[in-house]
This record gives structure tokens, sequence and C-alpha cells, in this order.
């Protein structure tokens, strides 16, 4: 069989043997009446890592975040989020058109934000201005290339958008490649913020769903605003099974991407027509840009694929690969030898 690399995104994770079994064995109820175990298991693991209260199980983590926005604000009000967020750029307008609030960009370096740039964009309360009343972080942060915010960092954040009577939301989705790329637990992320999304489907490889965690109280009203969006759903532990074994099995070896991703970086920095900046290379993702002069991206996707190599382009000159469990280190290399043919044609 000729070789793939999917380098497109950590999405393209399979469930693990283990996922699969425990699937299958899992035990079952409707879970709109609370009454499916295993996903309540999976939200108390969820909160536990975290070190929130409770947990909800949501289907993907554009709907757990659309949850928290719903839950954390009011119709016209404003929402701060970083220029180049999931949240704000990928989540098809879901702010203004479920919640109604109107999110105003912060641009952050390398989507990390700066604690300073937040407190100058809170306004004092004025008859033309909307009330702002949340803070959105992304750790790690996509677009940014997959880069760290640290705890000191999200502390200083919280403190400043608390201090404004802002609640803080943490779109998690890879929260877990944060806390290993920094060598910390990740409820001590988490812990500044009042809620947090994080994805299951991603590098923990579990095949479908997120969840959010906060605190009980708050949890409930997101439980409502789930089953708004069409999110209740029936016998989900045959999901949550899964989940289970991510967050039991999956999260150490994050380490094992980080290493990839790196090994991938430094040897594309060597290709001419390639310009990537090594410091954003944090945890499992690789952004870079090609000349113009050599060719735009979706060719360089396009040529890349015909030799096994699946990548993303994610602009005219902008190419993003991902490391994840299904990409060894010997993938790694026939990836780089596929771009180093690209660049000797
Ligand atoms: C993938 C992602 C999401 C959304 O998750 P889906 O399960 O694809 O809806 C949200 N935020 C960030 C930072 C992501 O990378």
């Amino acid at each position: 069989m000729e070789r793939v690399v999917d380098l497109r995104s950590d999405t393209v994770t399979r469930p693990t043997p283990e996922m699969r079994r425990a699937m299958a064995e899992a035990e079952v109820g409707d879970d709109v009446y609370r009454e499916d175990p295993t996903v309540r298991r999976l939200e108390e693991l969820a909160a536990e890592k975290l070190g929130k209260e409770a947990g909800l199980f949501v289907t993907s983590g554009t709907m757990g975040n659309q949850v928290a926005v719903l839950t954390h604000t009011g119709r016209g009000d404003e929402v701060l989020v970083e220029s180049s967020s999931h949240i704000f750029l990928f989540e098809a307008g879901g702010i203004a058109l479920l919640s109604g609030a109107q999110p105003r960009p912060i641009p952050g370096r390398h989507g990390i934000l700066d604690p300073e740039e937040v407190r100058r964009a809170l306004r004092p309360p004025n008859i033309h201005y909307p009330p702002t009343s949340l803070l959105c972080v992304e750790n790690t942060h996509n677009r940014g290339g997959g880069t760290v915010t640290t705890v000191q960092r999200m502390r200083e954040l919280a403190s400043v958008a608390h201090q404004a009577g802002l609640a803080v939301h943490l779109d998690g989705a890879r929260i877990f490649n944060a806390a290993v790329a920094l060598g910390v637990e990740a409820a001590e992320l988490a812990g500044p913020a009042d809620s947090v999304m994080f994805c299951l489907s991603k590098g923990l490889a579990a095949p479908v769903g997120s969840v959010l965690v906060g605190d009980r109280e708050w949890i409930e009203r997101a439980r409502k605003w789930r089953k708004v969006l069409g999110g209740g759903l029936r016998q989900a532990g045959v999901l949550a099974a899964a989940g289970i074994v991510a967050l039991e099995k999956m999260v150490d070896r994050l380490a094992e991407d980080h290493a990839n991703a790196r090994l991938l970086a430094e040897g594309l920095v060597e290709i001419p027509g390639i310009s990537l900046d090594l410091d954003t290379v944090q945890t499992n993702i690789v952004i870079f840009d090609l000349d113009p002069s050599w060719m735009d991206a979706s060719t360089f996707a396009g040529r890349l694929a015909e030799l096994g190599v699946k990548c993303g382009a994610i602009g005219p000159q902008q190419i993003r690969m991902v490391t994840h469990k299904d990409v060894s280190r010997e993938d790694v290399q026939y990836a780089l030898g596929a771009v180093r043919r690209l660049a000797r044609e």
C-alpha cells in the first residue's frame, strides 16, 4: 500500500482499539434524563482534570465554545476575542448569530494576548458603548502556530478581565498540548478561567466530542443552551466511553507529537523557499510561508498530496502541518523528503 501521511489536522486521528472496545462495552442510558452513567463519568473526569466543579459533554469544540458564549453573555454584549482566534474566525459567525453579541478582536503576538492590550480595550460604561461581558483566550493558539499561553500569562489576563467584571472563557481545544509542553497540570492553566472547552477528538484521538467545564450552577445553565442547539444526546455513552480512554491514556503521549513537530519544523526551515519562525513551534502545529516566486499554497498542497503527504493551505502563501498519533517519526522524515523533492523540481 502506498504511504499517506496526513498532516492536515490532528482531527484525522482514528480511535484506538481500546477506545473501540470501550465504546462497544459502554454502559448507557438516556443522557437528556441524566441517566447515561458513562457520559456522567466522562463529565466528572473532565471536571476533575481541569479543576472545575462540573462538565458538559458536547458534540464538538465549536458547540462547546458557542454554548459558553451563550451562557456568559446577553444580546448586544461585547466579547473580547483574539483577532485570529478560532472562536472569532472559524465558527461561522456563531457569536453574532447565536448570542447576538459583538466580538471585538484584539491582536495577540502569535495569538498570545498581552494583558495590557486587553486593559486598553476595556471601556467605561457610556451610552455609546456595548457592555463588555466576556474575554476569550485560546490555548494552544491554533492560527498562531500551536503557541502556548503560560500559567502566569493566563493569570494576568484573567485578573484584568475579572477586575473589570468580565468572565473568562478558555478555548482549550488543545489545552493538554499546552499543559504537556509547559510541564504543568491542565488544571493550572484552567484555574484562572471561569469556563474551559477542550476537544477529545483532536490529539487525544477520540472519534467525537468535546467537554465544557465550569462551576456547577454555570454548567446547569450551559446544559439548557446545549439542548437549544440540539446537543441533548441520548445514549451518548458510546461516544463518551472513547473520551474517557482519551483522557486517561492519550495525554502523556502528546509529547511525541511535539517532538515530531519540532523535527518537521527543523527540516522545513532548511528548505529554500520556505520561511518558518521556529519560535512559534511549541506544540504539534507547524505553520510556514512559501516564497511567492516558488509557488502558492494551494499548488504546494496539491503537488505534495500527489507525493502522499497531505497538508493544509491556510492562506495564499501559508501552509499548516499538524502532527498527531497517526504520524510517526518515519512519516515526518518521509514528508520532509517529499517537500525536498518539490524544492528540487
Ligand atoms: C478545532 C478547534 C475548535 C473547534 O472544534 P471542532 O470540534 O472542530 O468544532 C475550537 N477551537 C480551536 C482552537 C480549535 O482548534
